[in-house]
């Protein structure tokens, strides 16, 4: 730990940077920058920032702060004071502080903040005096501080938990609030008189005092620390831990404490505060985008209760459309902060989200960090920068993240559908996409609905940080409250969830479980569509369709991706449709087909009543005629992928899982085939019982099936071979490469070699023709295959690694049946998160590279892929990068994501190097 725990800023110095984020806390290193650095030096209120090592260090020693700490703190404050020309508890003219969180990685609302900080009985004259006389703006700070102060000092910080939502101290002088505004017939609370702030003061310290049985701190220096520990306090409060969970951020981060000189946006109608975004975050589009509220502090902003103004005309919606510019009250004012934020966004290279506040005509800067924005927007933004110049394409890349990406390829109301229905209501647009679900009403009720598999939109008049499980878990957000910037924006935002908020006719009755819209009442369990990209209500479930089709900036980005990628990135795609949809998408080839699902879904009743025939006959002739009615089948699927994929790979596996799971279980169909295969129902069941197995996935299947019916393989080669003949005799360019399943051994290779040579030359000679192009190879999915790979690799040309089968039979983890102990396996930390998931580098990882390893030395050119359902999930395809792979292949949806993850995972290898 340095010696060093303070960092000041401020009078166009500062003693840290931008690029001291892990120490001073995104907020303070972003302060530090714009106070010092010498192309910015903007009009930032000075302060100081205690590191986070300093947090560190107060968890580690029961709570306690290091020796010096406070001398260091206290030489800080004093350069405070000089540059605002005021004292820190000077009764004449006192200095008001902020104490603010800021870790490595912003966390909205996640931790405390503490606002006018050294206000006391004491202090109180002097300030009234140095406003001018104004003794409203006074005591209405005063009582902001002993409401905020007693909730987050007095009572979270001190590990008290009320006993439900209304019952916390913030509530209880909330009700005494309300109380006071209804007997004196108030709407809002800038009606309060000074003279009623007054008293609401001395009643909130004698709540305090009762149900927290402690004084509210008369001592501006008793204040101070008491703030300070409270955000340390803050790392570890329940909303803070869920999110860092949710969000992956390490519990050791710790988080810094900024120190700030107050500056007032609320000291009349010359004042005013605002939240602004130097692009827009909603759509992307290259536009200066805020919101403000004359005469109000910051939180009001984003607290929802007041409805902002739009900075300018292009921030104007729906809802406050009426309301009065930045640009026109203010017009000096807007073009400095507009100057400013175009120097920022240059400065920084990336989109900004500023807080600023007016004093008295003064503009400040409180603020700047990287704005958080959904997936549409950054990739939109990402490829103007590009055009512009501002970034290279290489960060363009990085900045994008897999599951921003995964957002442009969400659903949205089927649009002519949309056309037909009228909303309910309208909201401010505040995360993409559509999305139906079931209302809830809370948090838990989220939770646990979807728990049960339930998609829910939660709907609430505002939320708050609490809230964030209940936001995760439900498929959309709703609120009554609240702007672009509020807390449910900013969340839903940073995770590209459909959300709308400030849906002003939206009623809701907590108790009844009810909401009340457009004369409409409907009650929780109904269904509601939203559209967060529009910010559109509408009752019931409307259909949802996909857009990522026709994105040009999309296609573009995924292009740059491509020209950085080392990966091929493949598709595992059944039928000819999925196998035209991943190219759209721009699938290299297919990394697995399997023939199997031919005989599920749509269509298949006819080859699958053939298959069953198949797989109960007795005799080899039985089978075989089976087998030639089925061929046809086989034939059509497998040219029509062949086609859709012209001149790209295809890889088709032979038939894989055990035959008994085909074998027919109602009456009629075993009726049916007895039928047709002309025997009783008794030798039916007979047949069928024949096929039972105990450990079916460790049983009669796979490569297995071909060595017991080589018949079996043969029929579907000839199938490949025969629809490839016909391709290039119609001037196609078909490339199958065949797949052998669940292989352990180099002579199960060799028996379907043979049957696949004597295939192969009979169709040459059936079709006059001198070569098909093709493949012979295996999957990779038991772990002996890995250990003799090297001997499998002299017969097969490619592995293709089955991560979910390598897996499981790694494991010993059924992958069917992880369910029910997984949750028990990660909750007491056995498993850090589901391996059929993402890839277990440190065991099946190991497999994967010795199959690698041992495969190429039994042949150099040996091709390798993936075809688990690992092959999308971004840490496994940079793995797979990593380790060497040729290609990845995953479901046509997550084709995009893994194009980004690949491209990633090499510009993540250069800046090792
Ligand atoms: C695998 O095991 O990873 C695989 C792709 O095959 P399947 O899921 O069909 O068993
Ligand atoms: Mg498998």
């Amino acid at each position: 730990m340095s010696r060093k725990y303070v960092y000041f800023f401020g009078g166009g110095k500062a003693d840290g940077n931008e690029s001291m984020k892990n120490l001073l806390g995104g907020k303070g290193a972003n302060l530090a920058e714009m106070a010092g650095h010498k192309d910015l030096r903007l009009p930032v209120p000075p302060g100081f920032t205690i590191t986070t090592e300093v947090c560190a260090y107060y968890y580690k020693n029961n709570k306690t702060y290091p020796e010096g700490l406070k001398e260091e703190a206290r030489k800080a404050l004093e350069k405070v004071e000089k540059l605002m020309g005021k004292k820190f508890a000077d009764p004449h003219d006192p200095l008001l502080v902020s104490v603010r969180s800021g870790a490595r990685r912003s966390m909205p609302g996640m931790m405390e903040t503490v606002l006018n900080i050294g206000l006391t009985e004491k202090t109180i004259p002097g300030l009234i005096k140095a406003s001018g006389g104004n003794s409203r703006f006074v005591y209405d700070a005063y009582r902001r501080l002993i409401m905020m102060y007693s909730d987050v000092v007095m009572e979270k910080a001190q590990g008290i938990e009320p006993k439900d939502d209304e019952s916390g101290i913030r509530k209880q002088l909330e009700r005494i609030m309300q109380q006071m505004k209804k007997e004196n017939g108030y709407s809002s609370d800038t009606d309060l008189r000074v003279e009623d702030l007054k008293k609401l003061c001395a009643l909130f310290k004698d709540k305090i005092k009762e149900v927290l049985k402690k004084q509210f701190p008369e001592s501006p220096d008793e204040q101070l620390w008491g703030g300070i520990g409270a955000v340390f306090a803050s790392w570890n409060g329940k909303r803070a831990v869920s999110y860092r969970r949710i969000e992956g951020i390490p519990d050791e981060w710790g988080t810094a404490v900024t120190v700030q000189a107050m500056v007032f946006g609320n000291m009349g109608e010359t004042c005013a505060t605002g939240v602004a975004f130097t692009r827009n975050p909603g759509n992307g589009e290259n536009k200066f985008y805020g919101e403000y509220l004359i005469n109000a502090q910051g939180e009001d902003v984003v607290a929802g209760i007041r409805t902002p103004a739009p900075i300018n005309e292009y921030s104007k919606s729906e809802h406050n459309k009426d309301l009065l510019t930045l640009e026109k009250a203010m017009p000096a004012i807007y073009k400095e902060l507009f100057n400013i934020q175009k120097r920022l966004e240059r400065h920084y290279r990336d989109m900004q989200d500023i807080e600023f506040t007016i004093e008295k005509g003064r503009l400040f800067m409180l603020q700047c960090r990287v704005g958080k924005r959904n997936g549409p927007a950054a990739v939109r933004m990402c490829m103007e920068m590009l055009k512009e110049k501002l970034i290279k394409k290489e960060e363009a890349i990085m900045r994008v993240t897999p599951s921003q990406l995964d957002e442009l390829l969400h659903p949205i109301i089927d649009p002519k559908i949309e056309l037909t229905h009228r909303p309910l209501a309208k909201g401010l647009p505040a995360g993409p996409g559509g999305a139906s679900g079931q209302i809830v009403f809370s948090a838990n009720a989220a939770v646990e609905r979807a728990r049960e598999g339930k998609k829910v939109i939660l709907v609430r008049e505002e939320t708050n940080p609490e809230d964030v499980e209940g936001m995760r878990a439900a498929v959309a957000i709703l609120t009554a409250r609240g702007g672009m910037t509020s807390h449910a924006a900013l969340v839903a935002r940073g995770w590209g969830k459909c959300c709308i908020v400030g849906c002003a006719n939206l009623h809701i009755d907590y108790d009844k479980k009810e909401l009340f819209i457009d004369g409409k009442t409907l009650k929780e369990g109904d269904w509601l569509t939203l559209n967060g990209t529009k910010g559109n209500v509408y009752e019931g479930k409307l259909p949802m369709m996909d857009v990522s089709e026709e994105n040009k900036i999309l296609m573009d980005f995924l292009k740059s991706c491509d020209a950085i990628k080392k990966l091929g990135i493949r598709t595992n795609a059944d039928t000819p449709e999925d196998a035209r949809k991943a190219r759209l998408f721009g699938a290299e080839g297919i990394g697995l087909f399997r023939t199997e699902h031919m005989f599920y879904g749509k269509g298949a009743d006819e080859p699958l009543f053939l298959l069953r025939k198949m797989i109960v006959s007795k005799t080899e002739e039985e089978r075989k005629k089976a087998l030639e009615e089925l061929f046809p089948y086989v034939k059509k699927d497998i040219k029509g992928t062949l086609e859709a994929m012209d001149g790209l790979p295809v890889v088709i596996r032979l038939l894989d899982p055990p035959l008994h799971e085909f074998v027919p279980r109602e009456d009629a169909k075993l009726e049916q085939l007895a039928r047709d295969l002309n025997i009783s129902r008794e030798e039916l069941s007979k047949r069928a019982e024949g096929l039972h197995e105990s450990n079916p996935m460790m049983g009669h299947r796979g490569v297995r099936l071909g060595v017991t019916y080589p018949e079996v393989s043969a029929m579907q080669i000839r199938a490949i071979f025969e629809a490839a003949a016909e391709l290039l005799q119609e001037g196609k360019h078909p490339y199958p490469e065949i797949m052998i399943p669940v292989v352990c051994d180099v002579k199960e290779l060799n028996d379907q070699l043979a049957i696949t040579k004597k295939v192969y030359h009979e169709i040459l000679a059936k079709y006059n023709l001198k070569k098909i192009k093709h493949m012979f190879g295996t999957m990779i999915e038991i772990p002996r295959a890995s250990i003799v790979a090297d001997k499998l690799a002299q017969v097969a040309e490619f592995f293709s690694f089955g991560t979910n089968d390598l897996t499981q039979m790694g494991f010993g983890f059924s992958r069917d049946d992880i369910g029910s102990f997984l949750p028990d396996y990660i909750k007491k930390g056995i498993l850090p998160e589901d391996p059929f998931q993402s890839i277990d580098q440190e065991g099946i990882g190991e497999l994967i590279k010795i199959g690698i390893e041992r495969g190429r030395k039994g042949r150099g050119d040996l091709e390798v892929g993936i075809c688990g359902e690992h092959g999308g999930e971004p840490r496994s395809v940079e793995f797979c990068h990593r380790v060497g792979m040729d290609y990845v292949s995953c479901s046509p949806f997550r084709v995009p994501i893994a194009k980004l993850a690949a491209a990633q995972a090499v510009l993540k290898d250069r800046i090792k190097k």
